[in-house]
């Protein structure tokens, strides 16, 4: 097979003989399809990701009290108006004016112009990857937008821990899923006797 001295603009390795004249090779156009195809998912899992605890429904550790949380700040600024939705069109706006189109309008909530955005980047995306100088931005900015979403959304599931205290004075680290732990000192706690040690949170608090 023949490489030509031209680059992908996104990954920058030479492009292939059937890639010559084109912006972004074959696999970063694979990469930018499969990270728009996800985002209208994580979009709405976003709104769920909102409110803190949410999905957290387990029993809580006696004796473990919790202020309730402001709401969370990290899915608000992703899923809100500026966020991932205004970025994804901005360059459907961007794409229609360099190929002369008419300036798109956007329908219903959020959401649904989540996925009106995708479906429009993912119909023009064979043209950006040929044309399109700034494709290199344009998938950056997609596969961060992915990478953001999903952290906001896994960062929300219910792995909260809980420091208990250990007699010997070591903090042990568990969740509710804990089903037992050794602790440096030798000694074996089961789930049950875990979950009747005393939190050591507060006690570094008042130490
Ligand atoms: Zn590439
Ligand atoms: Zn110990």
């Amino acid at each position: 097979m023949t490489v030509s001295t031209a680059a992908c603009v996104v990954c920058h390795s030479a492009l292939w003989h059937d890639e010559l004249g084109r912006m972004a090779c074959h696999r970063c156009t694979d990469r930018i399809s499969a990270d728009l195809a996800a985002l209208p998912g994580l979009y709405v899992q976003l709104g769920g990701a909102l409110m803190p605890g949410s999905g957290a429904g387990g029993p809580a550790v006696s004796g473990s009290r919790t202020a309730p949380l402001p709401l969370r700040l990290a899915p608000l600024s992703l899923s809100a108006k500026g966020g991932v939705v205004t970025v994804l069109q901005q360059w459907v706006e961007d794409w229609h004016t360099c190929l002369e189109y008419e300036a798109p309008t956007w329908k219903g909530d959020l959401a649904a112009q989540c996925h009106q955005a995708v479906a429009r980047l993912q119909l023009l995306l064979p043209w950006a990857v040929e044309s399109h100088p700034a494709v290199d931005d344009f998938a950056e900015e997609v596969r961060q937008a992915r990478a953001e979403c999903e952290q906001a959304i896994t960062r929300e599931r219910p792995v909260r821990t809980v420091a208990v205290a250990c007699p010997c004075g070591a903090v042990l680290r568990i969740t509710l899923d804990t089903l037992g732990r050794r602790c440096t000192c030798g000694a074996q706690h089961g789930r049950e006797a875990l979950l009747d040690l005393p939190l050591a949170e507060r006690r570094q608090v008042a130490a």
